[in-house]
């Protein structure tokens, strides 16, 4: 299996979290979520942790540099030389940009969009459960049975602070208006492809499956035309 970093675009509520959950579950690749780590940082109340509180509570996006230094400092970090999964960042275009710079020398860079509709992803959101524990996503998505308690840990299961409607909706615009222009600045790269993200969790995890062995097929076959 060739080695590869994968980076998933979509809205807040379109499972990035938990396809990549999943990915880094079957391929023994580490999962770089920024906002878990933002979280962290608030929880342990770092210097960090104070300066995003407020942001993150209201919706917005905290400050490229901030965010961009975190990515780096993860990226340096052993366990990622071999391949990672990127949750939630880039969230901007100087993101994008930055983080290409910080691609040089590794293995490419898969780009997958989890498309799923406004409506669906403000359901989604609203009714959304994560575990206090380890922060797992856990029913209320689509109608789903919530559980009593996280499947993965038995962890007690809480709204998240910043799942509630008015920073829901401040949420999706920011998305629309910083994040949703990304589609278009990897969209003609051999490494983009788009899933579907309104089918069952599993449909979505077979599908990006797929189109990471398209993407990494497709790669192999222009490196031995032009070899
Ligand atoms: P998430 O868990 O990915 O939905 O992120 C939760 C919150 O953390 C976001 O609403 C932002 O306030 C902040 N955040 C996470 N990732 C980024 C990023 N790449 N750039 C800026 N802010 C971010």
């Amino acid at each position: 299996m060739s080695a590869f970093n994968l980076i998933m675009l979509g809205a807040p509520g379109a499972g990035k979290g938990t396809q990549a959950d999943r990915v880094v579950h079957a391929r023994g690749i580490p999962k770089i979520s920024t906002g878990d780590i933002l979280r962290e940082a608030v929880a342990a109340g770092t210097e960090i942790g104070r300066l995003a509180k407020a942001v993150v509570d209201r919706g917005e996006l905290v400050g490229d540099e901030v965010v961009i230094g975190i990515v780096q400092e993860r990226l340096a970090r052993h366990d990622a030389r071999n391949g990672f999964v990127l949750d939630g960042f880039p969230r901007t275009v100087a993101q994008a940009r930055a983080l290409d710079q910080m691609m040089d020398g590794r293995d490419p860079l898969v780009v997958v969009d989890i498309e799923v509709p406004e409506d669906v992803l403000v359901r989604r959101l609203l009714t959304r459960m994560v575990c206090e524990s380890c922060g797992a996503t856990a029913g209320g998505m689509d109608g789903g049975a919530a559980a009593p308690e996280c499947r993965k840990c038995g962890g007690r299961l809480v709204q998240r602070s910043d799942d509630n409607k008015s920073v829901v909706l401040e949420r999706l615009s920011v998305y629309l208006r910083q994040t949703k222009p990304l589609v278009e600045y990897y969209r003609t790269r051999p490494t983009f492809r788009a899933v579907d993200g309104t089918q069952s969790p599993d449909r979505v995890a077979a599908d990006l499956d797929a189109a990471i062995e398209a993407t990494l097929r497709g790669l192999t076959a222009v490196k031995a035309v032009r070899s």
